[in-house]
Parts: structure tokens; sequence; C-alpha cells
């Protein structure tokens, strides 16, 4: 069987190594895929940076797009029902949660599985040789996997161009905090999780998307794509009780929005959205992902405002399926390739270093295409 190359974190604040492996034949209820584009995460970020438990060695990368590469025995379709066959694109949900216990069974909530098995995450590379994350350019799907064959008339770029944004942001946005037709949605955050918030509320028939944000060039992608009307830039209007004024300002009344999306991951923008938030109105806060300390909060605002805040984490199998079957539309209505710049896999540091930066909205590795594209030629030659 050929070899194949990834992008390996060894030791954490410690540069990627590429490493060499051989290629695998897929056991009974397996396939292997080659791995076309992966995106580079801020949670990626922070996995180099070691601030979350993780196996290692590691192969990173918990967003992908591919093609089949090899069928096991007794894998015939995808989660929908649609024929596999090898060459087919194909995107697959990170995470496999366990089923059986009680946030799988009881409250049907899977992404609150403590079982979870994620691929680039937990899933070490001496544990899963056959390819355990999307920074290598063959991955071993494992039984439980969802998995979507891809309709022909999106490209791979657009599947992978929101990352796990899109399918957090569908399973945050679409559950009690879900806007409405007419709102007035104020979106805190202009990374991939804001702008894909701001996406889906105008898909979900916002009237009015204010994005509160930084860097201008992220601000100027987004309002130039329309997923916002307005754009306030945090690093020109440095102080929040402006900012308050101003957006209060844009909404209908002066009241506030309807909905505030927290996408920051700041702790502070907690209380300024609330703020932002007109009295009973919704407030969900999506972007506190790592765990980045206590912040100031007055209560108050929650009751005398009558605020129905709301917390999100991570997304289900089921809610990856409703992120594919709405991306047709999202790409029709907003140009997603332009959020992309695509890295070679032996460039997986600098795409790492663009995001922790911010220099790029979405660094998104190209893995088959990489080492020359042939990775049996080279073999031996770049470990
Ligand atoms: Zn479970
Ligand atoms: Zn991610």
């Amino acid at each position: 069987m050929p070899n194949f190359y990834s992008a390996v974190l060894v030791n954490h604040r410690e540069p990627l190594r590429i490493v060499e492996t051989p290629a695998v034949t897929p056991p009974s209820g397996h396939l292997t895929v080659d791995v076309d584009f992966a995106g580079v995460c801020g949670t990626d970020v922070h996995l180099t940076d070691g601030r979350l438990p993780v196996p290692l060695p590691l192969v990173l990368g918990h967003e992908a797009v591919g093609r089949v590469r090899a069928l096991g025995s007794g894998v015939t379709e995808d989660t929908l029902g649609a024929p596999l066959a090898v060459g087919d694109a194909v995107t697959w949900a990170s995470n496999i949660a366990c089923g059986s216990c009680f946030y799988c069974v009881e409250e049907q909530e899977r992404s609150l599985c403590g079982n979870r098995k994620v691929y680039g995450i937990n899933l070490g590379a001496d544990d899963w040789p056959g390819g355990s994350g999307g920074y290598g350019q063959q991955m071993l799907l494992q039984p439980g996997t969802t998995l979507v064959r891809l309709p022909d008339a999106l490209a791979p770029e657009q599947v992978v161009a929101l990352g796990c944004a899109g399918p957090t942001v569908v399973h945050g946005l679409f559950g009690p905090a879900r806007p409405s037709v007419g709102d007035t949605v104020v979106v805190q955050g202009s990374g991939p999780v804001g702008l894909a918030s701001a996406m889906y509320a105008k898909l979900a028939g916002a009237a009015t998307v204010i994005m509160v944000g930084a860097p201008a060039a992220r601000l100027e992608l987004a309002t130039s794509i329309g997923a916002c009307d307005v754009a306030i830039d945090i690093t020109e209007m440095t102080d929040a009780a402006d900012r308050i004024a101003a957006v209060t300002k844009l909404t209908p009344g002066g009241r506030g929005a309807d909905l505030v999306v927290e996408a920051t991951g700041f702790p502070p923008a907690v209380e300024e959205g609330m703020r932002l938030c007109r009295r009973n109105g919704r407030f969900l806060v999506l972007g506190q992902y790592t765990d980045h300390g206590q912040t100031p909060l007055n209560p108050h605002l929650i009751t005398k405002g009558q605020l129905r805040v709301y917390g999100s984490w991570a997304f289900s199998g089921a809610d990856y399926v409703k992120y594919v079957s709405t991306l047709p539309r999202l790409a029709e209505r907003f140009d997603l390739r332009r959020l992309v710049t695509t890295f070679t896999l032996d460039a997986a540091n600098e795409a790492l270093q663009a995001m922790r930066d911010g220099t790029v909205m979405k660094a998104v590795l190209t893995p088959s295409a990489s080492f020359g594209g042939e990775p049996t030629e080279k073999a031996g030659g770049a470990a």
C-alpha cells in the first residue's frame, strides 16, 4: 500500500512535523478518504498551544472535505442513504457520539455526550494510524461517522469555508434563540462563527444584521459579501458605551436588538451583548468556547430586561447534516470561496500562524494536492 503524509503535533508549543504513514485497507464498516481540503480552526491554535488536554502525537484537523478512497465491507451508502462509490466527494462530521449515555438517549443532545470521539482532537495518531485528522492526506473513518456525499453543485472549497463554525451556528442559532423574519440581529465578533451567524440570520429573514468586531479586513469581507448591513469596528470605536449607544440607535425605536449573538470569545463582550438586547430580547452566548476566565456582569440586566439568555455547545451529527443541506442556499447567496486562503500541507505551521494573527478569515490546507499530489512517488523524502 502507498504511504501518505500528515502534519503531526508531536509536542505542544512546537511546530507540527511532516510524518509519513503507511496507508491502510479499511476494515469492515470503515472507509478511507483522500483529504482534499482541511480547515484550520482557532481550536487548532489552542491545541498546539497545549490549552486543552489531547493525546500526542496528534494529527490535527476536525473540518474536512475529500473523496472516497476505499470502502470497507458493508459500507455502501452515506448517512442519508445515498449510494457511495470510490471517488465520490464527501464531507463528514468530526465527532461521533456514543449513542447510549444520558445526554445521547434521554436529553437527545448528542453535542453534550461526554464519550464523543473527535477526529483531529481526541483520536491520537498512535491509536488511529490509518489517519485520524484532516491535516493528513488520508483518513480512516470509523463506523458511526456522519458522512454526507456532496451534491455536484457544491465545490469542496464552499463546504470547508466556514469550517466547524457552520454546524456550530446551525446548532446554536436554530435552537431556542432562532432569528425570526424581520428581526434586528446584532452579531458580536467577526471571525468564522460571527460570519456564519450573520449569514444564517440573513438566510432566516432578519431585516437588519449589525456586526460589531475587528479587524477591518474581516468586517469589509463580511460587508462586501452581504452578510451584514452595518459593521462597527471595535478598534475605531473603542469605548463599549459608545458602541452600545451607536448600535441601539440603529435598532427600531432605539429599543435594542431582537437577538444578539456573542461570537467573540472575549468575556467582557457578554455584558456588552446584554446591553445591546431590547427588553424581552434573546441573547445567545456562542463564542466562549475556551475558558478565558471571569468577567464582571450586572445580573440586573437579565431581570429588568426579561432577557432570554442561551448557551450552546458544539454540534451533533444531525446538525452537520442540516448544515450540509443548507449549504447550497448559503453558497448561492454568499460568495463562500472568498473566505478561504489555501496552504499546502507542509505550510501547516504558517496556516496556524495566520489564524492566530487573524490575517486570514479561514486558512485551509490542501493535503491531497500537497507533495506534488503524488505521495507514493515521494515516499521517504519528506519526514
Ligand atoms: Zn453519549
Ligand atoms: Zn473548528
